[in-house]
């Protein structure tokens, strides 16, 4: 497989639409970042803020009986800003909003412009599947979101709508488009690969970085889904094969390893091509000694590790009274016990739960909870 080197500067980017209104990415008050006892540092949190969603993916969510958390479960306006300012002080510089759908709460414009004003945040991002982003494009960029990651997983309206349970791929198609054309600084179309459902269409996927200057990211499907469809073996394409595929198809065009995210552990550019091509062992997790997110769930728990089963619980503490102290306290103890690696983490959640290592995922209903 090519080799690329780390961008993380380009990781992050610089300010969203270069405006002066942009802080400082130095926090005037900055406390000791956020380390792991492996040596790892911290600088990403990626907040799910609802687990509901307007679509209903098959490797994601049950088509009915979803039992989503009551609104006053879920963490307000002000308590998301307060972890957003806390995890500044302490280093963070990445915030990615994701969910469920960040879209469907009313909020989120302004979830982002106050995160893009908050002093130390470099980059605000989003993931979103793209049904509502033409209504609310406009109003994010203006507050400042950096980065846009779009959920598609076909081209073909019919298979759209196998995978996802509703149409739109339209809308989807405009939101890509859209994204482009206000000029967001960082474009990223997100497809999880499956066999048997759409392997077919990875190099219709490729394609498009021919003229478009996004990055088409791979992800392996991983094991949260609701029907446990993963378990079946039959549909999971791992990372190594999808490399494989992609440097055969584009041998001839002397295709080269580029520069991306640290979780864009391959990443390709076509000679002459606009965009980018990546693929992310999000199960197969050859990323993990890189790792730097922090995850908090949309009930307001401190994941540690999208594989760990331990929730450390950040919204009961803000709600009974905990100071800042308190919260970075809790942070860094989610952060000390932070295992090696995501396979460590499901070893460790099933010693707990006293189950089987193959059924741990099973006691997660979706990935709306945590937000990929
Ligand atoms: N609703 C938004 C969306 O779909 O982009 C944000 C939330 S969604 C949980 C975040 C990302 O997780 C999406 O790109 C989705 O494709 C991915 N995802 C969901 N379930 C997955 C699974 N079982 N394996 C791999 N990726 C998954
Ligand atoms: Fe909704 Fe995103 Fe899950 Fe699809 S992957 S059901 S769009 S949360």
């Amino acid at each position: 497989m090519l080799n690329k080197s780390l961008d993380l500067d380009k990781a992050y980017g610089e300010p969203a639409n270069g405006s002066s209104s942009i802080v400082s990415h130095r926090h005037p008050n900055p406390l000791p970042p956020l380390q792991d006892r492996h040596g790892r540092t911290f600088d990403y949190v990626r907040i799910a803020v609802i687990e509901q969603c307007n679509l209903r993916c098959t490797y994601c969510m049950p088509e009915e009986g979803v039992k989503f958390k009551e609104k006053d479960m879920v963490l307000r306006s002000e308590e998301i800003i307060k972890v957003v300012e806390v995890l500044a002080r302490m280093g963070v510089r990445k915030v990615r909003f994701t969910g469920g759908e960040p879209l469907v709460r009313n909020d989120i414009v302004d979830l982002v412009a106050q995160s893009v004003q908050t002093p130390g945040v470099k980059a605000v991002h989003m993931t979103t599947n793209g049904l509502l982003f033409p209504k609310y494009a406009r109003d994010l960029r203006e507050a400042g979101l950096f980065g846009v990651n779009i959920s598609l997983d076909s081209l073909t309206e019919e298979k759209f709508e196998q995978i996802t349970r509703r149409p739109g791929l339209d809308k989807v198609l405009e939101s890509i488009d859209l994204a482009v054309e206000l000029g967001f600084p960082r474009v990223k179309i997100n497809v999880v690969l499956m066999r048997g459902f759409n392997e077919d269409e990875l190099i219709d996927f490729c394609e498009i970085t021919k003229d478009k200057p996004v990055t088409v990211r791979f992800i392996e499907f991983m094991p949260f889904d609701a029907h446990q469809i993963w378990e079946t073996g039959q549909h999971f394409a791992s990372a190594a094969d999808l490399c494989g595929q992609i440097e055969k198809n584009y041998s001839d065009t002397g295709i080269n390893a580029a520069s991306g995210t640290r979780t864009e552990h391959h990443i390709y550019q076509v000679p002459g091509y606009a965009g980018k091509i990546a693929v992310i062992p999000a199960f197969t997790r050859s990323l993990c000694g890189n790792c730097s997110r922090i995850r908090v769930t949309a009930d307001g728990s401190i994941m540690n590790c999208l594989y760990s089963e331990v929730p450390y619980q950040l919204k009961d503490l803000m709600r009974n009274g905990g100071s800042d102290d308190d919260i970075v306290g809790l942070f860094r103890k989610a952060f000390d016990d932070k295992h090696k690696d995501g396979f460590e983490s499901k070893k460790a959640a099933s010693v707990a739960a006293k189950i089987n290592v193959s059924d741990i995922s099973r006691s997660r209903s979706s990935m709306t909870q945590i937000g990929g």
